[in-house]
C-alpha cells in the first residue's frame, strides 16, 4: 500500500462519539480501510452521506454514488448538504434525492463523511454524536473520523468510492458510473492536473464501458455555463494581476450583484489566471457579503499552495486550495501574494521575480 495512504481506526474517545457497538469495526487491520468500512456498511441500515459546504462535482458524485451502493447493499441513506446543488450537477443521476439543511437529525449508525477534513467542513450541525467515517484525498486530509480511509494518490473521492463499490461486490450501474466519471474529470480538471496516472485512464475507460457517456457529462460541466458566470469572468478579467511568476484576480461583491453572480460562478475563474504562460501560481479572491474573503489558489508543478492554504485555516491539493480569509480585499491580496512569494523562492530561489 502506498505510502501517502493514511488509514486509522479508532473506536471513539469514551464518552463522546458513541459507535453502535452493532456497527462498530472493533479489531481490524488498520491498513484494510475498505473492508473496515465496508463491514460498517454491511452492520448498520442507516447512514448519512455527506460532503463539504459548496459541494463540487466530486462532492457531489461521490455523495450520490455512495449513496447507491447503500440502496444496492439495501439500506437507507440520506444524503445531504448545506448548499445547494449547483446547476451543472443537477442533471447527474439522483441529485434531486440530495437535501439541503443547516442540521442532521439521526438515528443514524453511521455517518459517511467525503471530502471533509473535519464535521466543521460540511457546515452541518448536529454532527457530534455520530460514529463518523472519513474518506478523503485531500493534501490537507485528517484522521479526524472513527474510522479514516486518506489515499492522497486517488484522483478523486469518487474513485474511493468506486474501489468500495467494487469491492462490495456490486454492480457498477450506468448511474454509479456516470457519478463516479464526473469527479474524476471535475477533480483533474478535465484530466489536467497533477495526480493524474496511467491507472486514471483506466478507471475513465472503465466508467465508460459501464454507461458513463464522456461528451454528455462534459457538456453539463463544461458546455452548460450561465451567462452570469461569464460576466462575472468579465469582471474578474478586468482585475487582473501579474507579477513575476505569479497571477490574481478578485471580484467584490457588488460584482456578484451586478453580474447576478451565483456562488457557483466562481468555480474555474482562478484558471483564467493561471492559465497565463510562465505564471506558477495563481490566486482569486472573492468578497462575500459579511465581508470576509473566500481564496481559490492554483499553483502549477512544485509550488504546494496547500501548505499555504493550512496554514491560514483551510486546506486542499498541493495543486489547487482553498481558505476563508478575513477582509479586505486589498489585505488578503498582501497577505497571500507574500506568501505566494515566499513559496515560490523556497522551490526556486530568484524565480519569483523572473518573467
Ligand atoms: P476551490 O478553490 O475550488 O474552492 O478549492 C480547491 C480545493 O481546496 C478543493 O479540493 C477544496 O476541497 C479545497 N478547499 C477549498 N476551500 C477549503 C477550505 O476552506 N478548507 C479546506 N480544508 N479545504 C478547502
Ligand atoms: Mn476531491
Amino acid at each position: 500500500m502506498s505510502s501517502r495512504v493514511h488509514t486509522s481506526i479508532d473506536p471513539g474517545p469514551q464518552g463522546t462519539a458513541s459507535p453502535r457497538a452493532d456497527v462498530s469495526p472493533v479489531g481490524w487491520v488498520p491498513d484494510q480501510p475498505m473492508d473496515a468500512i465496508l463491514d460498517v456498511l454491511r452492520r448498520g441500515e442507516r447512514f448519512l452521506v455527506c460532503s463539504h459546504s459548496r459541494p463540487d462535482g466530486d462532492a457531489v458524485g461521490s455523495m450520490l454514488a455512495m449513496g447507491m451502493l447503500l440502496g444496492q447493499m439495501g439500506k437507507r441513506a440520506d444524503l445531504v448538504t448545506a448548499d445547494r446543488i449547483p446547476n451543472i450537477y443537477r442533471a447527474l443521476p439522483g441529485a434531486e434525492d440530495i437535501r439541503t439543511a443547516m442540521r442532521v437529525h439521526g438515528p443514524y449508525d453511521a455517518v459517511i463523511l467525503l471530502e471533509c477534513d473535519g464535521p466543521d467542513r460540511t457546515r452541518l450541525l448536529g454532527m457530534e454524536s455520530f460514529y463518523l467515517v472519513n474518506i478523503d484525498h485531500h493534501a490537507t486530509g485528517r484522521n479526524f473520523g472513527h474510522l479514516n480511509w486518506i489515499d492522497r494518490d486517488a484522483a478523486s473521492v469518487g474513485e474511493l468510492v468506486y474501489r468500495l463499490i467494487k469491492a462490495a461486490g456490486a454492480q457498477i450501474t450506468p448511474e454509479i458510473a456516470t457519478c463516479i466519471y464526473t469527479t474524476v474529470l471535475t477533480d483533474t480538471g478535465g484530466f489536467c492536473y497533477g495526480g493524474i496516472q496511467p491507472s486514471t485512464f483506466a478507471l475513465a475507460e472503465e466508467l465508460t464501458r459501464a454507461g458513463a457517456d464522456p461528451i454528455q457529462i462534459a457538456r453539463e460541466v463544461y458546455f452548460s455555463t450561465p451567462t452570469s458566470k461569464l460576466l462575472l469572468a468579465g469582471a474578474a478579467l478586468t482585475n487582473l494581476k501579474r507579477d513575476g511568476r505569479l497571477a490574481w484576480l478578485w471580484v467584490t461583491h457588488a460584482d456578484m450583484i451586478r453580474t447576478c453572480a451565483a456562488e457557483e460562478d466562481c468555480e474555474g475563474i482562478v484558471n483564467y489566471a493561471l492559465a497565463i504562460s510562465g505564471v506558477e501560481g495563481a490566486a482569486f479572491f472573492r468578497e462575500l457579503p459579511e465581508g470576509c474573503i473566500r481564496l481559490s489558489l492554483r499553483s502549477k508543478g512544485r509550488l504546494d499552495v496547500a501548505a499555504i492554504a493550512a496554514r491560514l485555516g483551510g486546506g486542499g491539493h498541493e495543486n489547487a486550495a482553498g481558505v476563508t480569509l478575513d477582509g479586505p480585499i486589498s489585505q488578503a491580496i498582501e497577505l497571500i501574494l507574500a506568501e505566494l512569494k515566499s513559496g515560490i523562492a523556497a522551490i526556486q530561489p530568484g524565480f519569483e521575480t523572473a518573467r
